[in-house]
């Protein structure tokens, strides 16, 4: 999952980046209004965490123009506007989720998790085709009689397939949702990352679609 952050304060922005990378998400972080509103035109991103007092473009008129723009990622507005008004405003103008800072990031991160599941259409918890289960809170893969703790990367590839199962994902499309911009891909990495997943959850847990990409099979 890939998650864009907009927070002008370096101490907080630092400390959410690190949390988002250790749970997994890769993260893009812009520091101005208006350089987010233009990394949001490319679809990239499968959420966005928004602070609301920035240089460049106030949040809230930025969450604003996207949803004109017909741009439906899930916002979660972080922000020390702690107001009833500013809560139900930041609401109203298409934000998901609102949090007021001081915040715990273990709270953050729960509130992303459920953000992320309900885009996908999945109320509970756990994500899953039939076939496997997977849990975002603790990154374990269930498949048959195996339980499998997964790695970072092999849970965000894994988490990708499974929100969309029945969709092939090519190499290009799951690098977006695994790394960040600043991030280096050596070219092998996806497969590297799928093998891993087949080992640990059998060979047909992924089908691979020659030239394609890969998917997870949509069961009834
Ligand atoms: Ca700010």
């Amino acid at each position: 999952m890939r998650v864009l952050l907009v927070e002008d304060d370096a101490m907080i922005g630092e400390a959410v980046c690190v949390a988002l990378k250790d749970a997994a998400y890769a993260v893009d972080w812009v520091r101005r209004g208006d350089e987010a509103a233009e990394a949001l035109r490319y679809g990239e991103h499968q959420a966005v965490l928004l602070d609301l007092g920035l240089p460049g473009r106030d949040g809230l008129e930025l969450l604003a123009g996207l949803r004109q723009e017909g741009i439906s990622v899930p916002v979660i507005i972080i922000t020390a506007r702690d107001g009833l008004n500013e809560r139900i405003q930041g609401l109203d103008s298409g934000a998901d989720d609102y949090l007021v800072k001081p915040f715990e990031i273990d709270e953050l991160l729960a509130r992303l998790r459920a953000v992320i599941r309900r885009q996908g259409g999945q109320a509970s918890g756990l994500i899953g085709n039939g076939r496997i289960t997977l849990d975002p809170a603790t990154h374990t893969a269930f498949c048959g009689e195996s339980r499998e703790v997964l790695s970072s990367r092999e849970f965000a590839v894994l988490h990708a397939l499974l929100l969309q199962p029945g969709r092939i994902l090519s190499r290009s499309a799951l690098e977006e949702r695994v790394y960040g911009w600043d991030e280096e891909v050596e070219s092998n990495a996806i497969d590297y990352l799928i093998h891993q997943l087949r080992r640990k959850l059998g060979a047909a847990s992924i089908k691979n679609i020659r030239g394609a990409g890969w998917m997870v099979e949509k069961q009834q």
